[in-house]
C-alpha cells in the first residue's frame, strides 16, 4: 500500500503527521512510503530523516496525492485536494466532521473513505489512539505557560528578604484532558487554583493535583455514555456565571477550556465580569476558535479589555511541535496499525471493528457515519 504525508499548509502550524521514527515503523510493516518535501520542517524533522527511514521525497504534492492509496495528515484537506485522490483511497486526518458539509460532500463524490480523528471513541481500547485527549493534554500546558508569559506577576509565593510576593491565584473552567493539565501545570509553578466542571465526577481529580473545587449547584448535569459532558441549559449557564463572579474578579489567570462534544462552546466569561478583574491580570480561552468561552477574544489573536489580557491564539499544541508530532504520529501509527492487513500489506477498512466505524465518515461514496449523516439530512 502506498501511504502519503503531504506537508501541512495551514498557517501557523508546526506539527507534521509523521515522524521519522514512526514513517521507519510503516516502512517496515511493508508500506510504501512517500513524503512531501519539507515536510517535517516544522518540527524540525528533515528530509534526509525520512529518506534514512525508507520513505521516497516526493516535489510534486499533487503526484503525491493522485498517487496515494493512503494520505496520513493532521489538518482537513482542501475539496480541490480532495478532487485529486483516487477513488478508494484513504484520507486519515482531523476534519471537525460537524461543520464541514461540503468537504464532506467533496469526499462522497470523490468516492475517498474519509476518517476523522476526532470521533476515536473514547474506550479503552483506543485510548492509544486518541489524538484529541494527546493535544489537548499539551495544550493545557501550553495555555498556562502563554498565561504566564504574559502576566506581569510570578506564579509562586515568594518570601524574600525584600518582601513576601503572594502565589498567583489561577482558575481554570473545564476540567476536562487540557483543564486538568493546566491544573497540574499551574500547581507545578506554585499557583493557587480553583477549577469549576459541570461533570460532578471530575471534582476527586481536581482535588487530588491539589486544586480547591468550586461547589456550584447546577441540579442535573451528567454525562454521556461516552465520557463528554451534556450541553447545560441556558438557566444553568446563568447560574454558572453568577457563582463564578466572584471568584473571577479574584484570579489573576482565568483558563477556560469548557467545551461539550461536537457543540459550540458555552460563553462563560462576560464582559462586565472581564470589567471585574484587576488589570494586568490574564485570560486564555482554549475555545476562541470555536466560538469562544469567553465574550470578545479574538480566534488566533491576543487582545485587551480594560487592561486585562485575553489570549486566543489557538492551535496551542502546536507551540511545542516536536512533543504534540511525536504524540499525533503515535495515534495515527497505532490506527494504522490496529487495521493493517499483514498478509495485503494494506489498512482494511472493516465495518465490524469496535472502534473504526465510527470514525469513518464516507466511504465507498456514501456518509456511513449516523451523526454525520443526520447532520448532512
Ligand atoms: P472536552 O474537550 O470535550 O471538554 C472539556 C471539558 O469541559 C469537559 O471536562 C466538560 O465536562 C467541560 N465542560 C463542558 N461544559 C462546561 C461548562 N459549562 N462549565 C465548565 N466545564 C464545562 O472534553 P475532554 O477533555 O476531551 O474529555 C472529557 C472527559 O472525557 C475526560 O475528563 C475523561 O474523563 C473522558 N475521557 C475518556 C477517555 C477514554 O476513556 N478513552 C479519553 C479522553 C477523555
Amino acid at each position: 500500500m502506498r501511504i502519503a504525508i503531504p506537508r501541512e499548509l495551514q498557517p501557523g502550524e508546526n506539527r507534521v503527521p509523521v515522524t521519522p521514527d514512526v514513517a521507519k515503523k510503516l516502512v517496515r510493516m511493508g508500506a510504501e512510503l512517500l513524503v512531501e518535501a519539507s515536510m517535517g520542517v516544522g518540527a524540525g524533522f528533515t528530509d534526509a530523516e525520512y529518506t534514512e527511514a525508507g520513505a521516497t521525497i516526493v516535489a510534486d504534492r499533487k503526484e503525491l496525492f493522485s498517487s496515494a492509496d493512503l494520505l496520513l495528515r493532521l489538518n482537513k484537506p482542501s475539496v480541490d485536494e480532495i478532487e485529486l485522490m483516487q477513488r478508494g483511497c484513504i484520507h486519515i486526518s482531523y476534519l471537525d466532521p460537524f461543520n464541514e458539509r461540503e468537504l464532506i460532500d467533496a469526499f462522497k463524490a470523490a468516492g475517498v473513505t474519509s476518517i476523522s480523528m476526532e470521533m476515536i471513541p473514547r474506550t479503552t481500547r483506543s485510548q492509544k489512539m486518541d489524538a484529541l485527549s494527546s493535544q489537548a493534554n499539551l495544550a493545557g500546558y501550553v495555555m498556562v505557560m502563554k498565561a504566564a508569559n504574559h502576566l506581569p506577576r510570578i506564579f509562586p509565593m515568594m518570601m524574600t528578604p525584600a518582601g513576601t510576593l503572594k502565589p498567583a491565584n489561577v482558575f481554570v473552567i473545564g476540567a476536562g484532558v487540557a483543564g486538568l493539565q493546566a491544573i497540574a501545570t499551574a500547581k507545578r509553578l506554585g499557583a493557587k487554583v480553583t477549577a469549576f466542571d459541570t461533570r460532578p465526577v471530575v471534582a476527586e481529580q481536581v482535588q487530588s493535583l491539589g486544586a480547591k473545587f468550586l461547589e456550584i449547584d447546577l441540579g442535573e448535569t451528567g454525562e454521556t455514555a461516552g465520557g463528554y459532558a451534556k450541553e447545560l441549559t441556558p438557566e444553568q449557564v446563568e447560574i454558572q456565571r453568577q457563582a463564578q463572579k466572584d471568584i473571577i474578579a479574584k484570579s489573576d489567570v482565568v483558563i477556560t477550556t469548557a467545551q461539550v462534544f461536537g457543540r459550540k462552546p458555552p460563553v462563560l466569561v462576560t464582559q462586565d465580569m472581564i470589567e471585574g478583574m484587576q488589570p494586568g491580570s490574564v485570560i486564555v480561552d482554549m475555545a476562541a476558535e470555536t466560538g469562544g468561552n469567553v465574550e470578545g477574544s479574538r480566534p488566533g489573536d491576543v487582545v485587551e479589555w480594560c487592561g486585562v489580557t485575553i489570549i486566543g491564539t489557538g492551535n496551542w499544541a502546536s507551540e511545542v511541535a516536536r512533543d504534540a508530532s511525536q504524540m499525533y504520529s503515535s495515534n495515527l501509527f497505532n490506527l494504522v496499525e490496529d487495521n493493517w492487513c499483514e498478509e495485503k500489506k494494506a489498512f482494511e477498512v472493516n465495518f465490524e471493528d469496535d472502534i473504526l466505524p465510527g470514525c469513518i465518515i464516507t466511504h465507498d461514496g456514501e456518509v456511513t457515519n449516523e451523526t454525520i449523516k443526520n447532520i448532512m439530512e
